[in-house]
């Protein structure tokens, strides 16, 4: 199964997609963790995307389909995959299309800008690409990962004027993948739950899984 997560930045795409994954046996392929790991580690593609990707903006096009292409090949993803933070342009979406993938899924989740707020406030996140919330989805300990132990750190593009610019990327640059989807008749929307499990029975059901 070919899955798709849409949804602004804090929706809780990256949490539902690590339960699908888990259920389904297929990986999670999230450009945004790529990208933090490259910007950690200092690689070539990693020091051209730090300036896009801690103001909050879109990393190139070029950038990002590369980092896909590369990554669509490997041996874990022949039975399936799930995209979360890719496509977030429609070009993206064009060079999937181009690629000959065809999503079975594209689940949006829908949470409005006010509750992103909210939320981006209180994530807490782990390199191992595990995300927490403080009230909602806390972690046993609140301070470190319950899957891998490292510490939980706060993502320097949840401040709040970077989550303002972020949110009105998303509605100019990537809501416009809903239509797009919806044309090709594989786009659902799950209505975003205060709580995670909620939340994750929607998703579940919309999937028929
Ligand atoms: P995320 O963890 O999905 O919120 O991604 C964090 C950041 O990585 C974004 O704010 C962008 O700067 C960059 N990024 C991740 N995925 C993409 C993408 N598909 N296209 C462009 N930039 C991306």
């Amino acid at each position: 199964m070919k899955i798709i997560f849409l949804g602004a930045p804090g929706a809780g795409k990256g949490t539902q997609a690590e339960i699908v994954s888990e259920r389904l046996g297929i990986p999670t392929i999230s450009t945004g963790t790529i990208i933090r790991e490259a910007i950690k580690t200092g690689t070539e593609m990693g020091m051209k995307a730090r300036k896009y990707a801690e103001s909050g903006a879109l990393v190139p096009d070029d950038v990002v389909i590369g980092i896909i292409k590369e990554r669509l090949v490997k041996p874990d993803c022949q039975n399936g995959f799930i995209l979360d933070g890719f496509p977030r342009t429609v070009p993206q979406a064009e060079a999937l299309d181009a690629m000959g993938i065809a999503p079975d899924v594209v689940l949006s989740i829908e949470v409005s800008d006010d509750k992103i707020v909210e939320r981006m406030s209180g994530r807490r996140v782990c390199e191992c690409g595990a995300s927490y919330h403080t009230l909602y989805n806390p972690s046993k300990d609140g301070a470190h990962c319950d899957k891998c132990g490292k510490e939980l750190t706060i993502r320097r593009d949840d401040a709040p004027e970077v989550v303002k610019s972020r949110l009105e990327t998303y509605h100019t640059m990537t809501e416009p993948l809903k239509d797009y989807y919806a044309a090709k008749g594989t786009l659902k929307c799950v209505e975003g739950q205060e709580r995670v499990e909620d939340t994750t029975a929607l998703t579940l059901k919309s999937l028929g899984i």
